[in-house]
């Protein structure tokens, strides 16, 4: 080995295969929204949409620079999901056709004047009470502005991954009353990913799918990580019981072990609060981790692990090692591991065997 590097390698395949999966769950009844903010999770915008275009009718972001530069690449349907904050960024989202989330007042204001409002989504808070309008505020802009316009309803669940959780009935309760109430014409959307697994009969006229496509959804087996992050073992030792590894001696060894140590720490990107016992993988058998993640460094334990050796590399999450594992064993979840990737780490786009 030459250089020692930890990688991220991206599989564009599985970009793909996760997004036919999602389509054929809504069967054609919504527009399919890739949700590609934050660097499309930390995939590369650019690459994502040169991989998946065809497939999708739109993307969603949250920077106006992210939805520029989509622009220059796609002549599909960019939303800006945070809309415009000024007259000039509201020429700007026109300029590059655009289209805007209008969360509020003040973003309404800048926008009333304008003749046409299908470029428009009309955000309201329908409880997650973060962004958007109250119902009532909205449909007094309805009826003042916008009852013959055409324009999209949206609004955003707060817990979609949990299927039994009251708030989502809550929630499309209160967006279909209001659906009922406007014009039939304007177009709706609730949808995100744990949406369109868990509550199929409510996904209206666009899905805005974001942590399926990259393969975070933890529910379903279907859905593959595009993402392998992986780094070499650069030194293997034996420890006695009792030993301690690493700093403040956190792991402490309750029988003789064999340690693997990997270049990847939290100025990659990893958490420093990774727990021992984690699962990662090496040679397709199980390892976990054992000590306390260091600013470069690693520990493993490889005890059970029957042939290893330094250089062979160790994933932390791939294809066949969902990120939502490693999120779940350390109360985290798949989206802050996927964007949490420091620029140190190697990005290399390529099908992964
Ligand atoms: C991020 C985002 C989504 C995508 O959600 P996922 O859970 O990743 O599918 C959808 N809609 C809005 C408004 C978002 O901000």
């Amino acid at each position: 080995m030459t250089t020692i590097n930890s990688e991220l390698i991206i599989d564009g395949s599985l970009l793909r295969e996760n997004i036919s999966y999602l389509k054929n769950k809504i069967q054609n009844k919504s527009k399919f929204m890739a949700v590609i903010k934050s660097d499309a999770y930390g995939h590369n915008i650019k690459k994502v949409v040169k991989d998946v275009d065809d497939l999708v009718d739109g993307y969603g972001v949250v920077r106006m620079e992210e939805a520029k530069k989509i622009r220059t690449l796609s002549n599909k349907k960019v939303l800006l999901m945070q809309g415009i904050y000024s007259k000039d960024e509201f020429l700007e989202s026109k300029k590059n056709d655009l289209d805007i989330v209008i969360h509020n007042y003040d973003q309404f204001n800048i926008v009333k004047d304008s003749d046409n409002f299908e470029n428009m989504w009309f955000k309201v808070n329908t409880g997650m009470n973060r962004l958007g309008f109250e119902i009532n505020d909205f449909f007094k802009i309805y009826e003042l502005s916008l009852k013959n316009k055409k324009f999209t309803l949206m609004s955003h669940l707060a817990a979609s991954n949990e299927k039994d959780e009251i708030s989502n009935r809550n929630q499309f309760e209160i967006f279909e009353s209001l659906s009922k109430k406007i014009n039939q014409s304007v177009i709706k959307s609730i949808a995100n990913t744990g949406c369109v697994m868990n509550f199929p009969d409510h996904l209206y006229d666009w899905v805005r799918c974001g942590i399926g496509i990259y393969g975070g959804y933890f529910k379903d087996e279907k859905i593959r990580t595009a993402m392998t992050l992986r780094s070499p073992i650069v030194n293997i030792r034996n420890i006695k019981k009792n030993d301690r590894v690493g700093y403040d001696g956190r792991a402490v060894a309750e029988k003789n072990m064999t340690i693997a140590t990997v270049y990847l720490g939290y100025a990659d990107g990893l958490p420093l609060n990774i727990k021992d016992g984690t699962p990662v993988m090496i040679n397709n058998q199980v390892g976990k981790v054992f000590g306390r993640v260091s600013m470069d460094l690693t520990t493993i334990d490889i005890s059970d692990i029957e042939s290893c050796a330094e250089g062979d590399w160790c994933n932390f999450f791939s294809k066949d090692l969902p990120v939502s594992e490693i999120a779940k064993s350390n109360d985290l979840i798949s989206y802050y591991f996927m964007t949490n990737i420091k620029s140190r780490v190697k990005k290399i786009y390529k099908r992964i065997d």
